[in-house]
């Protein structure tokens, strides 16, 4: 059987030997969470609670304050202690956080409305999902509401549910298949509910046997197919993944439904289940936390909003000495944290310590242009000429060779013999190039 695939990609050392084998295992409730109002991309969420205020485990502390916003809930059982500003590596922007100590166990505040989906119009899941403040849990954090919204004039003909899994190291969306298939197909089943869509793919790779059994007998006698995915990055980039499983291609500056298509995680499709079904708001989640940094590496459920240090005090780690760095996510598109006191937030799938063995620091060379990048991308660009384009400044010229499309997927900077980070040039020139076009604008 030939495997399902996109142009280009790489193949990164997939290291999911670490911590595939390891059951999702609940982490004790925090003592205290620090819950950022940017928990999604767009506005800020509008604070409703005050200091000294009580609040019960999933109450609305937040509010949706914008289209492509979400509410925010409170994590712990607790008290509103102060609201400070943090940076989110995440977002890069300096916002409000709430934070709040826990006084006790879990009273939960749960969402009105929730039961039987099948007893629901479209307008009240998409309701309770828009309450539940969920957000794509694969990274992206964008509001799941919006995207089950079809606008007018546009149809969505077929769901596909991102079970790729793509990025080293990171094993949670695996050990979801295992340990929760009946729950993430019933998700499926309420998001096709929701948007009338009458067809279902769940995209997986082929490095993961085990899962692809048991999401196909949990799909038995739905209109639900698996499809069996090449194993290559970044397989699960939202276009390459419709392309190899569709053959269409979502247009330059498109969205997937311009092709029919809508696409969730496999967690956050997890989170729709718990939120229509079950009236949880989105307060925790599944994470990876890996690494040949990390002590005991496994599978966990956390509260939103814990600090980074509290989760990785339980699974320990190594001399710092040997540290190289840590990351929120995976090697190849994860975020370098500045400091471990930051709090956790929606779209933290992983964290993952490199040890300086595993990232021997590469000498830089010119380039020989060998044209390995061009190869690679995945995308169709010419990273060796956006990059002098963006180093020269001539953004207008790098936009017409599609800087905006850039998908900072990394696997350019990986294959470069050179050694050259030329993702890293992308992101500023990317930066750049907004805010040039909005300071236009004005
Ligand atoms: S892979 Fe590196 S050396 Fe080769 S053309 Fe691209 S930037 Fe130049
Ligand atoms: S240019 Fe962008 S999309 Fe292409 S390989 Fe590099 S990081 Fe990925």
């Amino acid at each position: 059987m030939s495997l399902l695939t996109f142009r280009g990609g790489v193949h990164p050392p997939e290291k999911k030997e670490l911590a595939e084998h390891k059951e999702i295992k609940f982490l004790p409730l925090p003592e205290k969470v620090y819950i950022y109002t940017t928990n999604h991309i767009g506005a800020p969420a509008k604070i409703l609670v005050e200091p000294g205020q009580k609040v019960k485990t999933g109450q609305k502390i937040g509010e949706a304050n914008g289209f492509i916003s979400a509410n925010i809930h409170s994590s712990v059982t607790g008290e509103v202690v102060e609201i400070v500003k943090m940076t989110n590596a995440a977002t890069g922007t300096k916002n409000d956080v709430i934070v709040i100590q826990r006084t006790g166990e879990d009273e939960w505040d749960l969402i009105s409305g929730y039961g039987d989906y099948s007893k629901k119009t479209p307008e009240e899941i998409i309701g309770i999902v828009k309450e539940a403040g969920i957000v794509g849990l694969g990274g992206a954090m964008f509001p799941s509401h919006v995207k089950m919204s079809v606008p007018k004039g546009k149809k969505a003909e077929y769901l596909i549910i991102n079970a790729a899994e793509c990025e080293p190291y990171i094993t949670i969306d695996y050990r979801m298949m295992l340990e929760k298939s009946v729950e993430i197909v019933k998700g499926i089943k309420i998001i096709m509910h929701a948007t009338g869509v009458k067809k279902a793919y769940i995209g997986i790779e082929n490095n993961k046997p085990a899962a692809i059994e048991k999401m196909k007998e949990a799909v038995s006698g739905e209109p639900i197919e698996i499809k069996v995915l090449k194993t290559k990055y970044p397989q699960g980039a939202e276009k390459q993944l419709i392309y190899a499983i569709t053959k269409k291609e979502v247009p330059s500056g498109g969205l997937p439904l311009d092709v029919g298509a809508i696409v969730f995680n496999v967690s956050t499709t997890y989170a729709i289940y718990e939120a229509v079904e079950k009236g949880k708001p989105l307060v925790e989640r599944g994470i990876t936390l890996t690494g040949e940094g990390i002590k005991n590496p496994g599978n966990f459920i956390y509260r939103i909003g814990t600090l980074t240090k509290d989760l990785l005090n339980h699974v320990g780690l190594v001399e710092e000495e040997k540290i190289d760095r840590i990351l929120y996510g995976g090697p190849m598109m994860g975020i370098p944290l500045p400091n471990i006191e930051l709090p956790t937030f929606k779209g933290n799938n992983a964290l993952t310590v490199m040890t300086k063995d595993i990232v021997p620091h590469k000498e830089v060379f010119p380039c020989i242009r060998c044209s390995k990048c061009v190869q690679v991308c995945p995308i169709n660009l010419m990273p060796y000429l956006l990059k002098m384009q963006v180093e020269k400044r001539e953004y207008d010229k790098s936009l017409e060779y599609g800087l905006m499309d850039c998908i900072e997927c990394g696997s350019c900077s990986f294959a470069c013999p050179a050694g050259i980070e030329l993702v890293k040039t992308f992101k500023t020139g990317k930066k750049v190039a907004r805010a040039l076009k909005g300071r236009a604008k004005k």
